[in-house]
């Protein structure tokens, strides 16, 4: 059960990174712009993917725009709108992009519904629209009503609930899809997956980690198919923080030792 899991361990080996943003790198705000990932998590990240010859990626349902905002300075492999976009490791863009005629219909019909709904707030993303309702928790059943009528009206569209957000997106589009295919390529590939999230629509990304025998992390309470467990955003960053001044001690070691060995071998 979900309840009896446990913090991840902070194991030594070759590991792709994988995390998720709000709610796992950086606390839930009320507004999605206020939220910032402390500049020490975002050196601790850069290490990381340094250590590990640059195998860490953000998987959000932010947009990738957003994402390099968020990272800044850094710049890291993406996955945006749960997938519907993603950067690879060489800068090459894979998007998934639905006709333009539809999402323009889909934008007219889904702002003059949710007009009707003071306190909801419809987010376009291009090819994805979140509709939110943080700030009118008792519209949540007219929103659900709203989402799912137009993906019932249209077979390439696909829902994804979250934390008081319903997202329309392309169907077939998930985390655990974007995860699948970063482990496919270079630097990702042959590592064993760790990937953190705290949503509902993090889980598709933790059954694709769980099959490659990888680490899933769940954040925060919640039922989960993850393997582990952290309790909030601050024990994530410590988690970081450990696992980069490890593998960081354990570099100095193995150049200590070959630095030992190459005298050796003069003396
Ligand atoms: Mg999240």
């Amino acid at each position: 059960m979900a309840d009896l899991l446990t913090a991840p361990p902070v194991l030594p080996g070759k590991f792709a990174f994988f995390f998720d943003l709000d709610g796992t790198l950086a606390g839930i705000e009320p507004h999605p712009d206020d939220v910032v990932v402390p500049d020490l998590v975002l050196e601790n990240l850069q290490q990381l993917s340094r250590q590990n010859e640059g195998a860490l990626a953000l998987i959000s349902g932010r947009s990738m725009a957003e994402l390099d905002v968020l990272a800044s300075p850094y710049h890291f492999p993406l996955a945006g709108v749960h997938g519907a976009e993603r950067r690879d490791i060489h800068d090459q863009l894979h998007i998934v992009s639905l006709p333009d005629t539809l999402v323009q219909a889909l934008h007219a019909q889904l702002s003059s519904a949710l007009e009707l709904l003071p306190g909801t707030e419809l987010e376009a993303k291009g090819m994805a629209f979140a509709l939110h309702y943080r700030q009118a928790p008792h519209h949540e059943a007219a929103i659900f009503s709203v989402a799912r009528s137009v993906a019932e009206a249209h077979p390439e569209l696909a829902l994804q609930p979250g934390k008081c957000v319903v997202e329309i997106k392309p169907a077939g589009i998930n985390k655990g899809a974007a995860i699948a295919a970063f482990m496919a390529e270079a630097p990702f590939k042959g590592r064993t997956p760790v990937f953190f999230g705290d949503d509902l629509t993090d889980e598709a990304g933790f059954s694709v980690v769980n099959q490659a025998s990888g680490m899933s992390v769940k954040v925060g309470p919640g039922e989960t198919v993850a393997g582990w467990r952290l309790e909030n955003v601050a024990s994530v960053w410590q988690w970081i923080s450990d696992v980069a001044n490890q593998q960081q001690q354990q570099i100095a070691q193995n150049n200590g030792r070959n630095h030992y060995g190459s005298l050796s071998r003069r003396l």
